[in-house]
């Protein structure tokens, strides 16, 4: 174990007060590499507490737009002068193959700190003319307050980053409490944050499990809390946030589809639906897992599926050669095996993996079902994992109902080269993101988050400003 790890509170690092620890794991060898401090619910107050004060300390709040965008800059441009350590930490920490965490996350990361920063400057109200005689209305967006930012395992320092940049952007204040399996990424930024000069208490950092991201949830004097997560803990979060009526946006679970034409040029398809299912070993929530294919090709699909994947490597994050790195946790490796036993169960027709591999860590192989039934619980779960399933279909008339019977509504794609059914197919699906004839990247600038079950709000783009504003009208008696 070569790292210890503290909280970040009101400008201050320190032991959580019980003087509590826990350890992370490097997913890749299974072995402890961290120990990081467990916050407890005195440090819970003491972080909501000093972002409280300072939400009105004049350093924060009336630094100027152009002061607040600079600072933003600044954290971008210090993420990418330790770009090479980030994508490390990452790696390390999360599993993820190390080309990955360079170009998606660490890259994602600084890129969502200087669209934000260009925001500042730009967040404008509105006057409108209002029908009372000798009165002036204009509208301005206020920071929400005490912001709680609660993030998953799988894109850490990523993550973070969509919901820490426009919270700052808007004026808020923050506490940042990343998953327990891999906070190390999450730590470092912060540790960049105090770097560039970002006042005491406006972000702070709470490292802990469940039982942290409840407390804060519940807290009254939290204003806002942006969730990512399971859909399961997204439920729970609602309930719990009821007490003060907290602002709340979820960007929860997904079971993306991919509808394959018959029309579609197969090989592009077949490369460009790997990418979409496979990146981060299938860690990601709009990962590309029910692949509707005509069933004339639905076994030449799956069996050129099966032996793109015999070709990738799946290895240690850090091996140049690896394609795909571990699971992030012995308990998802867990989940992961559970759901293909019951594909297994089930019926569905195993093409190639399905086995974790005779090594130390959490590694899964890259999976193929096919002959996959809507009703199965492969077609249904969120797996998460590296596992493709493969769903027949007769006519396509068929493919929206199937694809839209889900309760997840994060993404959705179609291969096709006929323009209209691809549009016609975007507009029918209940999906927050649609891909046509791509994998499934995520960018600043464009909204993303879920229809139905899949969350509430977008994150990105304007529309994070939206979540981390309050609109204020302001009326006046001008005579
Ligand atoms: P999770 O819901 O188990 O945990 C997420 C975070 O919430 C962690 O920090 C955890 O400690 C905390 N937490 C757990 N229970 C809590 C509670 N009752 N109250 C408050 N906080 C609580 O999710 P996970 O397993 O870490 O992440 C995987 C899930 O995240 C998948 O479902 C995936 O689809 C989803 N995800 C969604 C998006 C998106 O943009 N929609 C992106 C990434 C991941």
């Amino acid at each position: 174990m070569d790292r210890k790890t503290q909280l970040y509170v009101g400008g201050k690092w320190q032991p959580a007060r019980s003087g509590d620890t826990f350890e992370t794991i490097d997913p890749a060898t299974g072995e402890v590499h961290a120990q990081c401090a467990a916050a407890g619910a005195a440090d819970v107050d003491a972080s909501v507490a000093a972002a409280r004060s300072a939400l009105v300390d004049p350093a924060w709040a009336e630094l100027t737009p152009a002061a607040r965008a600079k600072l933003l800059w600044r954290i971008g441009d210090l993420i990418d002068e330790h770009a090479d350590e980030l994508a490390a930490l990452e790696t390390a920490d999360q599993g993820q193959p190390l080309a990955i965490a360079r170009a998606v996350s660490v890259a994602g990361a600084a890129e969502h700190f200087r669209y934000y920063a260009g925001w500042v400057t730009k967040i404008e109200g509105e006057s409108v003319p209002v029908s009372f005689p000798g009165v002036v209305q204009y509208s301005k967006r206020e920071p929400v307050g005490v912001c709680a930012l609660i993030t998953p395992w799988n894109f850490p320092l990523m993550i973070a980053s969509w919901k820490i940049a426009p919270a700052l952007a808007c004026g808020n204040t923050v506490i940042i409490k990343p998953a327990s399996q891999t906070p190390l990424t999450t730590v470092r930024l912060v540790e960049l944050c105090e770097e560039a000069g970002l006042p005491g208490g406006v972000v702070n950092l709470l490292t802990g499990g469940p039982v942290v991201g409840k407390a804060l949830v519940a807290h009254h004097d939290v204003d806002k809390v942006s969730f990512t997560g399971s859909t399961a803990v997204g439920r729970e979060i609602v309930q719990s946030s009821a007490g003060n009526l907290k602002r709340v946006s979820l960007e929860l679970g997904g079971k993306a589809p991919a509808i394959v034409l018959p029309d579609a040029d197969l090989e592009a398809t077949i490369a460009g639906c790997l990418q979409g299912a496979l990146l981060n070993s299938g860690q990601v929530c709009a990962a590309y897992t029910r692949f509707f294919v005509h069933r004339s090709v639905s076994d030449e699909f799956a069996e050129r599926c099966a032996r793109a994947i015999e070709q990738m490597t799946v290895g240690a994050g850090d091996d140049p050669a690896t394609d795909l790195g571990p699971l992030a946790s012995a308990g998802h490796l867990a989940h992961v095996q559970s759901l293909v036993q019951a594909g297994i169960d089930e019926g569905a027709r195993l093409v190639t993996g399905g086995s974790t591999l005779d090594r130390p860590g959490f590694f899964f192989q890259p999976t193929v079902f096919t002959d996959v039934r809507d009703d199965m619980r492969i077609a249904r779960e969120e797996i998460f994992g590296p596992v493709i399933s493969i769903l027949p279909y007769d006519d396509e008339s068929e493919l929206v109902d199937r694809a839209n019977d889900t309760e997840y509504g994060l993404a959705a794609s179609v291969w096709t080269r006929d323009v209209g059914k691809a549009h016609r197919f975007a507009s029918a699906v209940r999906a927050g993101t649609v891909f046509i004839n791509m994998p499934n990247p995520v960018d600043a600038a464009a909204p993303w988050g879920g229809f139905k079950s899949s969350g509430w709000g977008r994150e990105m783009g304007k529309h994070a400003i939206e979540l981390y504003t309050e609109l204020k009208s302001v009326w006046t008696n001008v005579g």
